[in-house]
């Protein structure tokens, strides 16, 4: 899974797409490469699933709109059995759950109460696909998004070597976010955590570039 290019605007070309695309939101465009074979990806996306929900329960309240069609003509709709988003059995599932992790995680950061993100894939090359995800705060939605794709490669590969904590990264940036402080002592004291796990979570939100400048006052 790597990231190709990441642009930000309002690619009204894919705006009818999804009926729940909101006028006055533009949006981040990931464009993405899966480089690991098909098989790899539809294997290992129970587990991979499983985890990120566990991770961010909220998921199971997330709504797919798009691609409602597409599913008519199946017998069942195998999303249901443990899904809340739409699950077709191929390498796009792996991506489609990276936009809604993006969404997710945006969402809980800067207390957007709702934000709607479409996945598509090339023709060629085929293992190319381009995420876009609603944002007010497109540095929010980068931040995410780095977040995100760490969090998803980490489960698949099983590496953890600076595999976020979702839950520990969305509490310290949300505290940083709605509060403004990034202040270590006050942080940990707001999160009652313990002063080094602050400061480890602070190099880890500076890796994944999360905008601390946008809390300065403007000049
Ligand atoms: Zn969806």
């Amino acid at each position: 899974m790597k990231l190709v290019s990441v642009q930000y605007g309002d690619f009204e070309e894919i705006e009818h797409l999804n009926p729940n695309f909101q006028k006055n939101f533009l949006k981040l465009k990931l464009t993405l490469d899966m480089l690991s074979p098909k098989e790899f990806y539809i294997n290992n996306f129970p587990r991979l699933i499983f985890s990120v929900i566990e991770a961010l329960p909220n998921l199971r309240y997330h709504q797919c709109s798009h691609g409602e069609k597409r599913h008519l003509k199946r017998e069942y709709d195998p999303s249901h059995l443990i899904s809340p988003i739409k699950i077709i059995g191929d390498v796009i599932d792996t991506v489609h759950l990276l936009e809604h992790t993006i969404l997710e995680l945006q969402c809980q950061i800067s207390e957007m109460d709702i934000c709607s993100g479409l996945t598509c894939n090339y023709w060629e090359p085929e293992n190319r696909f381009d995420v876009f995800v609603e944002c007010t705060e497109p540095n929010i939605a980068i931040f995410s998004s780095n977040v995100a794709i760490a969090a998803l490669k980490g489960i698949i590969y099983n590496e953890e070597f600076d595999l976020p904590s979702l839950k520990d990264t969305v509490a310290i940036a949300r505290q940083i976010y709605a509060r403004g402080i990034t202040d270590a002592d006050e942080l940990a004291n707001h999160l009652n955590w313990s002063k080094p796990k602050v400061q480890t979570e602070l190099r880890r939100l500076d890796r994944f570039n999360f905008p601390f400048q946008i809390l300065q006052p403007a000049a």
